[in-house]
């Protein structure tokens, strides 16, 4: 058996930075035997619950600092007092708007800018302790780059506690026009958790954008850089109004956090971009929590865009569009709504308040914060199972379908909707009827035609 390093409550010892990386791909944790930690532990499957008040740990063991309640790795489970499960002060978020702001595509995964020759430097999973640090070296050297908040990761508190230095960071983060975008609130794998989880891993973290600056992020990161439709992740930020932004240059900075070893984050990211700067542009994801990457990796990799001839530049930026729309008010509307006249649309019939829709219910979704398409089944959404098969173009927007049959979005298929279920393939994860409000007949239909 391997020895693991223990603290006075023989708990095994775990780094806080462990929190921060990627868990997919990062080392695994130190070798248990299980049957010895499954006879000690207090907490966890086929054990129970923790007393009230306390966390169970990813290793089954109660407590209530940042090491057993802190980010993905408290179980939510066997705990009542896991960090996912606290909001930050104040009303929730959830009934603000959600209107689409500008033409940067909804409901897809974005992995490149889109102005030629641009690289957007990002970083995930602060503020951190090292954030002060890379925030001077952008300043120095001109560069603006985009920052992928999570509010309450690594066991560290709440981002918009004053008692803490994270609040005055992120207000520097913004007068220094940064792009400040979303990472969820503890950093839970958005395609494993329930859809209540899932939403108040975004919500939470709009709160405290919220009671900071007043409004909250229009773009996000999902961590670990998945979110699938099939899990209803791509449904559920969509809904939330979210641009979802992924990458092209993964630097895999955090298998490389020493002096010794950051040279090959280097070299990933020297050979995941042309060596000259042409019709494509770029987005790089790196970790502000990592202090090899802020202290060598980022001047690096400013270097070595400007020596190939990209401009640097925010995700937003680098999309083209504009900074107004980076963000939503909490009252509703783009941040600048306030200093621009309010359209007044006078909608009918109404836009759906519940998400349902069509001649029975009465309601268009178009401007529904649901999504703007009317599926078969009368409901709002924005995915293809919305927006493909079936849907009802006369209560709110529909995709563009090629003429001829073609393949079903949601199952639907047959002469009457000029689809093919041949390569339909399709579960629906746990939950989604509770979430989305569809039909209990939904799974026979898919088997159907
Ligand atoms: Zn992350």
């Amino acid at each position: 058996m391997v020895a693991i390093p223990t603290t006075a409550h023989g708990v095994p010892s775990i780094k806080v930075s462990r929190n921060a990386i990627n868990v997919r791909f990062a080392d695994p944790p130190a070798v248990h035997d299980t049957r010895d930690l499954h006879k000690r532990a207090e907490c966890g499957e086929s054990i129970g619950s923790c007393s009230p008040g306390q966390c169970c740990s990813e290793n089954g063991w109660c407590g209530t600092t940042g090491d057993f309640c802190g980010g993905p790795q408290c179980q939510l489970d066997y705990s009542d007092s896991c960090d996912t499960a606290k909001s930050p002060s104040g009303e929730s978020t959830l009934g603000v708007d959600r209107s689409p702001l500008g033409t940067v595509p909804y409901g897809t995964e974005i992995t490149q800018c889109t102005s030629p020759g641009t690289m957007a430097l990002t970083f995930d999973d602060g503020p951190w302790e090292y954030t002060s640090m890379i925030l001077d070296i952008l300043a120095d050297r001109g560069v603006k780059a985009t920052f992928f908040v999570s509010g309450n990761n690594l066991g560290k508190g709440m981002i918009d506690d004053e008692s803490t230095q994270w609040p005055s960071i992120l207000r520097r983060m913004h007068s220094d026009n940064h792009h400040i975008a979303s990472h969820t609130w503890t950093h839970r794998d958005l395609n494993q958790v329930n859809p209540d989880i899932r939403e108040s891993e975004m919500v939470y973290n709009e709160m405290a954008f919220r009671n900071i600056f007043g409004w909250f992020p229009t773009y996000m990161r999902p961590p670990y850089a998945y979110c699938y439709w099939s899990t209803g992740c791509t449904d559920t930020v969509s809904a939330l109004g979210y641009h979802i932004i992924n990458m092209d240059i993964d630097t895999k900075d955090y298998l490389f956090t020493e002096p010794a070893t950051i040279d090959n984050a280097k070299d990933r990211f020297a050979s995941l971009f042309p060596t000259t700067a042409g019709d494509d542009g770029h987005i790089a994801l790196a970790h502000d929590i990592h202090y090899q990457t802020v202290v060598n990796l980022t001047d690096y990799m400013i270097d070595l865009s400007l020596s190939r001839g990209y401009t640097l530049a925010t995700v937003g930026g680098c999309l083209g569009d504009p900074e107004e729309n980076w963000y939503r008010n909490a009252d509703g509307g783009s941040s600048s709504s306030a200093e621009t006249p309010a359209l007044t649309p006078t909608p009918s019939p109404s836009v759906s308040p519940d998400q349902t829709c069509g001649d029975t219910a009465g309601y268009t979704c178009q401007g529904s914060a649901f999504g703007a398409c009317c599926s078969y089944y009368g409901y709002c959404g924005a995915s293809a199972a919305y927006c493909g098969t079936g849907c009802q173009a006369q209560h709110g927007s529909c995709d563009t379908l090629p003429s001829g049959l073609y393949t079903t979005a949601n199952g639907l298929c047959g002469a009457q909707f000029d689809a093919t279920c041949m390569s339909f393939v399709k579960w629906l994860p746990v939950g989604i009827q509770r979430a989305w409000g569809l039909p209990l007949n939904f799974q026979l239909l898919v088997s159907v035609g």
